[in-house]
């Protein structure tokens, strides 16, 4: 008879990576709410608020606005497979992973899809994607607002402005932004967003918040043919969120539970304070690297706050300091993807998991790693400097 161990042999760890972040104590209890059906009236009327919660977080009026079972890629499909249809025009910008993930996506939608490349870390002008826009127009352009494989937050406002300029709308992802750095969707005239459940709105993994405008609903009305996704087809998911109630898939009801209680705390909190926490605490773990001897990745001008990236120095070994902060410390970092694997660190600040405490703890353990690694820490010289960050802000 082989052993089954039960759950609590999973170990408590601290997460610090990209995702996904430490959930509340409170959203993990929400999980724990007895099920009701996909169509009870309490659980219509928990769709409801979490509907008006996600507009708050959004920032937006947009009626259809609602989360996707399914994970932030599920959002990116969901976005991208019901504003596609084929031969249409689109302008992907790609400064990251993400970004070219977005482009593989809409080539599966059978636009005719073009490349505006930013060098990984960058972001982009408003006057690149107008040169980008003026040489061919496009009927969508699709961007990242927060690119978690390098570090970089893209301003967004300009960019949205162009586009609408050259008759375009802006599609933009913000899984790691949504929660923890300002997404004003009205105000900048964004036209479809989607977000994951599991980076700063601090819940697991399993759902993808979505909005669009009513321009893109228009887009959408008007579609020639059908969504090639039934899954996805958000005229059919708006038919259950909506007024019809029509049954279209069984909706994860603990997910939404979990959603619920999670945007529960994002209210409490007020987004003002949350910003400025997340703000604040990686202002600290920003000092506390550079006071170590480590240098980040992005410059400060376009620095974002929920994933910090940091340059691995020459001789340290990435996957060993990775493995004794997990195995030694419980801490979870992360390292680089594609062409920055080996060369940076992705540590996340996200949602419940940005904390001061949590800032100190890292950079204790990493002036603990790093001298074995050949790389000389002054005892102290880290965590010292992000207490003083933090005792000034
Ligand atoms: C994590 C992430 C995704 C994908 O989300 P999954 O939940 O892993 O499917 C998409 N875009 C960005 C910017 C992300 O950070």
């Amino acid at each position: 008879m082989p052993e089954y161990p039960a759950l609590t042999s999973i170990p408590r760890r601290l997460l610090l990576g990209p995702g996904p972040s430490d959930v509340h104590p409170r959203v993990l209890a929400a999980m724990s709410t007895p099920l009701v059906g996909h169509l009870d009236p309490a659980f219509l009327e928990l769709m409801n608020r979490t509907r008006e919660l996600l507009r708050a977080v959004f920032q937006t009026q947009n009626e259809l606005t609602l989360p996707i079972a399914g994970t932030g890629s599920a959002g990116m499909e969901a976005a991208l497979c019901n504003l596609i249809e084929e031969g249409d025009e689109v302008l992907i910008a790609i400064n990251g992973y993400f970004g070219e993930r977005m482009y593989e996506m809409a080539l599966r939608c059978r636009g005719n899809v073009r490349r505006l490349e930013a060098p990984w870390g960058q972001v982009f002008s408003p006057e690149q994607v107008e040169a980008a826009l003026r040489e061919r127009p496009a009927r969508l352009v699709a961007m990242v607002h927060a690119e978690t494989s390098t570090g970089a937050l893209q301003p967004v406002e300009e960019i949205a402005q162009v586009a609408h300029r050259y008759g375009a709308l802006l599609l933009l992802d913000t899984v790691t932004s949504l929660g923890g750095v300002p997404v004003e969707i009205d105000r900048w005239g964004v036209d479809a967003c989607y977000s994951g459940t599991q980076k700063c709105l601090s819940c697991p993994p399993g759902l993808a918040p979505i909005t669009l405008s009513p321009a893109a609903r228009e887009k959408l009305n008007r579609r020639r043919t059908k969504v090639q996704s039934w899954y996805l087809d958000l005229s059919l998911i708006e038919k259950y969120w909506g007024q019809e109630r029509i049954y279209h898939h069984t909706a994860p009801i603990s997910m939404n539970y979990a959603l619920y209680e999670a945007l529960r705390l994002v209210h409490e909190e007020g987004l003002a304070a949350r910003f400025a926490r997340h703000q604040r605490n990686a202002g600290a773990l920003w000092a506390g690297l550079e006071a170590m001897g480590l240098s980040l990745f992005v410059p400060r001008s376009h620095r974002l706050p929920s994933l910090s990236t940091v340059r691995i120095p020459e001789g340290v070994n990435d996957a060993r300091v990775r493995g004794r902060l997990l195995n030694d410390f419980n801490i979870e970092i992360s390292g680089g993807l594609g062409d920055l694997k080996g060369k940076i660190w992705r540590i996340g600040l996200m949602g419940h998991s940005s904390s001061g405490d949590n800032v100190l703890r890292l950079l204790t353990a990493l002036e603990r790693v790093l001298p074995d690694e050949g790389f000389p820490v002054t005892p102290g010289a880290g965590a010292e400097a992000a207490a003083q960050a933090l005792r000034q802000d």
